[in-house]
């Protein structure tokens, strides 16, 4: 069994004018794919691992047999990270949470605007290629925080609720060297009912 891309849920340009169609487009069909592609060929000759979910791998990567570990962890990281991102946009993005996760970010935050100040300062400062996150603990504590490479929050005991990719393949096009403003782009197409659906899920 191999893994295949998951198709964007929406169309290039759905993000406009947000984020451009030409990112998604590249981000989607070739970044993406190449992670995709680059997990498969990692869990090739290993009919067990294949079996298994990434979720399942990145959560126990030291079950992964060592020569193959870290193209476990850089790629099918790279698989899981960007479907989760694509998959907290939406054309219909922006605004805030509700519900159970809004009181669980006031709890931790105080409130949206504070939440909202601490991840964005998180991903403007994270040094090099990596991700910023929301992520929650299986009692619902949240926490934000960044990874590195392609490191995912499961290899941290966390479940991810809200990916931010600050690889400048993320936004270069648009924005060239001006992360803080695909930030502030980005957080317009957030897709709040799918974040509060994970929260839910955990
Ligand atoms: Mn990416």
């Amino acid at each position: 069994m191999t893994h295949e891309l998951p198709p964007l849920p929406y169309e290039y340009d759905a993000l406009e004018p947000h984020l451009d169609a030409k990112t998604v487009e590249i981000h989607h069909d070739k970044h993406h794919q190449t992670y995709t592609d680059k997990f498969n060929a990692a869990l090739k000759g290993h009919p067990e691992l294949q079996e298994k979910s990434p979720e399942e791998l990145l959560k126990n990567l030291d079950q992964v047999p060592e020569n193959i570990r870290g193209a476990v962890q850089n790629h099918g990281g790279g698989y899981l990270n960007h479907k989760l991102f694509w998959e907290t946009m939406g054309s219909d993005g922006g605004g805030e949470p509700e519900g159970e996760l809004k009181s669980a970010i006031d709890k931790s935050f105080e409130n949206f605007a504070s939440f909202k100040e601490k991840y964005t300062q998180a991903a403007a400062t994270h040094f090099a290629s990596g991700w910023a996150w929301l992520s929650t603990d299986s009692e619902g504590n949240l926490k934000i925080h960044t990874t590195k490479n392609q490191d995912s929050p499961l290899s941290e005991g966390l479940t991810p609720l809200l990916p931010l990719d600050v690889w400048e393949h993320a936004y270069y096009i648009k924005f060239q060297n001006r992360r803080p403003e695909f930030i502030e782009s980005w957080w317009k197409v957030v897709s709040w009912h799918e974040v509060e659906k994970k929260f839910a899920e955990r």
